[in-house]
Order: structure tokens, then C-alpha cells, then sequence
């Protein structure tokens, strides 16, 4: 029993470490959720930097297409046969520059704020660059964390095993399923007052007189714990 309890021992070190894993660094969490903060505030202004882009270029794409327009239209004007015609050219070519001085009044404001969202990603750029540094040295010596408790880890493991060869395969077999189901403890010991020590359960008296005369395996009727006396 006594075997049993100290590999016990090593099995509480064991999840204690397990937990341990999860206690990631609040600074490590921040710098995380810092950097995320940025990355989609990032890929946002970068969405409306290519909308705006893309209404800049079909703008421009419109306005060069307008010139071409006009040429045309202007020299026509002046190899017309007739000034009725000249003049339905000149009418024309007006027209396709009025078009245009309207797409290039549109155009201004959307180049300022295509520029506004330049400068916005050049200030988010500018702050990844100090945070992401920081950021991977915290990842590193996370990574760094986590291999020594995988490093104990693996030697309380290897500790285990060559303890469990000592004990009753049948004692072991038992031990391991409570544990499982328990999620902790798998043997207790009796308390002075002939309670469970794990649940606290009053031993009925049949339970209490097994364990007495000594032998057998007795587990707590109420919680399934393996129980063991004293000493
Ligand atoms: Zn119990």
C-alpha cells in the first residue's frame, strides 16, 4: 500500500504539471491579443485601402476612356464637311469634358482618403513592427517553459513506470479506473474517526472489519476509493 501511495505522489506531480501547462504568462496573453487587435484592424484598413484602390483605377480607366472620346470628337469637329456637322462634334466633345470634369471632381476625394488609409496602415505597420519582436520572445520563452515541464514531465513518467513494476497488478489495475473516474485520488486513508479520506463518508461497520483483517482489497462504498489503514 505504502508503494501505492507514493506512486500516487508521482501522479499528483504529474497533473499539478499538466496544470501547470495551461498557466500561460499574462503578458504573453496581452501581447497575443495585442498583436490580434492589429492584425485585424490591419486586414480592415487594407480591405478599404483595395475598395478604394479599385474605385480610383475604374475612375481613372473611365476618364482615359473620356479623352480618347474627346480626341476623337475634337478632331472630327475640324475635318466635318459641314458646320452643322462641326458643331454636333463640338456638342459632343463638350459633353464628354463636362463627363470627365465630373470624374475628376470624383476622384479627388477619393484619392485623400485613399491616402488617409495609406497613412493609417503605414502607423499599423509601424506599430507590428515594435510589437511582433516582443511578442516572439514571449512565444520563445513560453516554448522554452513548456519543454522543461514536458522535460519533468517525461521524467516523473519514466519514474512511474518503474514504480507501478513493484506494485499488485490487480491493486494497480483498480487504482488506475478510480483515479480515471475520480479525476485525483485513487487510495486514501482512513481517518481516525473510520471515515472515507477522500468523500468523508462514515465506513459502515462490515467495511471497517474488512479492512481490520487485512488482505483484501477494500474500496469506500460511497466514492470507490481504494482505502487503506494507517501505518
Ligand atoms: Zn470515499
Amino acid at each position: 500500500m505504502n508503494d501505492l501511495f507514493e506512486l500516487q505522489t508521482v501522479d499528483l506531480e504529474i497533473v499539478a504539471l499538466e496544470e501547470k501547462k495551461n498557466d500561460v504568462p499574462t503578458e504573453l496573453i496581452e501581447a497575443r491579443q495585442d498583436r490580434k487587435a492589429l492584425d485585424d484592424e490591419r486586414a480592415a484598413r487594407e480591405a478599404e485601402r483595395n475598395e478604394l484602390q479599385g474605385k480610383v483605377n475604374e475612375a481613372e480607366a473611365e476618364l482615359a476612356r473620356l479623352r480618347e472620346r474627346i480626341k476623337l470628337a475634337s478632331s472630327s469637329a475640324l475635318q466635318a464637311g459641314t458646320a452643322k456637322e462641326a458643331s454636333q462634334f463640338q456638342n459632343q466633345e463638350l459633353q464628354f469634358s463636362t463627363r470627365a470634369q465630373e470624374i475628376e471632381e470624383d476622384i479627388l476625394p477619393l484619392m485623400e482618403e485613399l491616402e488617409g488609409v495609406e497613412t493609417k496602415l503605414a502607423a499599423l505597420d509601424e506599430r507590428l513592427a515594435s510589437v511582433v519582436p516582443a511578442l516572439e520572445e514571449l512565444e520563445e520563452a513560453e516554448q522554452a517553459r513548456l519543454g522543461d515541464i514536458n522535460g519533468t514531465q517525461k521524467e516523473l513518467e519514466a519514474k512511474r513506470d518503474s514504480m507501478a513494476e513493484g506494485i499488485d497488478p490487480t491493486l494497480l489495475k483498480q487504482y488506475d479506473s478510480v483515479r480515471k473516474a475520480k479525476r485525483g485520488l485513487g487510495i486514501v486513508k482512513v481517518t481516525a474517526e473510520k471515515r472515507c479520506g477522500a468523500c468523508n463518508v462514515q465506513l459502515p461497520l462490515h467495511v471497517q472489519q474488512k479492512l481490520k483483517r487485512g488482505g483484501d482489497l477494500v474500496r469506500c462504498p460511497s466514492c470507490g476509493r481504494i482505502l487503506a489503514t494507517e501505518g
